[in-house]
């Protein structure tokens, strides 16, 4: 039989989802007390939360916008703080080469197929996680252009996806689609 307690305070969880194994697949549980007074709180409740994960996670809401971000992700993004990512565009902070195009990250032609948006779109919708699923992005870190391979994992924390990079595959490539 499967039991979980809560990440944060330790208290064993009732409420617990269909297939709880791969729902937590971020969290490995938290109470919904927890997630309310986390969310209530202030964004640096969050923070600290997603830094006790020891991953890089983002905590991007419906708008596609980071609302929190763990130290880790701030690492791998060359970010010093999250407030500096906080309330912007996703593919913003993910230095996606599309994001300065017209409309900005969520409405230029390529974001339909952006593997991204549509995995944190599909958990958003579905409530469901996903586990280590492949995604790419054509990055920008202000020494070229390269398109970068990752394997990324997402769990509802409502109202946000919790997104965590789970390994990173950069590529150099001669010839990055326009
Ligand atoms: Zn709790």
């Amino acid at each position: 039989m499967l039991f979980s307690i809560c990440a944060w305070c330790g208290t064993a969880l009732h409420d617990e989802p269909a297939g709880i194994a791969d729902h937590y697949t971020i969290t490995h549980g938290i109470c919904e007390e927890c997630r309310l007074q986390l969310f209530m709180d202030n964004p640096k409740a969050y923070d600290q939360f997603l830094d006790s994960l020891n991953a890089p996670i983002l905590a991007v809401n419906r708008e596609g916008e980071v609302m929190g971000a763990s130290g880790e992700a701030c690492g791998f993004l060359q970010v010093d703080h999250p407030d500096r990512m906080r309330e912007l565009p996703g593919g913003e902070v993910m230095q996606c080469i599309y994001a300065d195009e017209p409309g900005g990250c969520g409405n230029t032609i390529h974001c339909k197929a952006c593997t991204i948006r549509n995995n944190v779109t599909y958990t958003l919708e579905t409530g469901n996680s996903l586990h280590e699923v492949p995604a790419f992005l054509y990055m920008d870190n202000g020494e070229g252009r390269q398109k970068t391979e990752f394997l990324i994992s997402t769990e509802l924390m409502d109202p946000f996806v919790l997104l965590r990079i789970d390994k990173v595959f950069p590529s150099l490539v001669d010839k990055v689609p326009v």
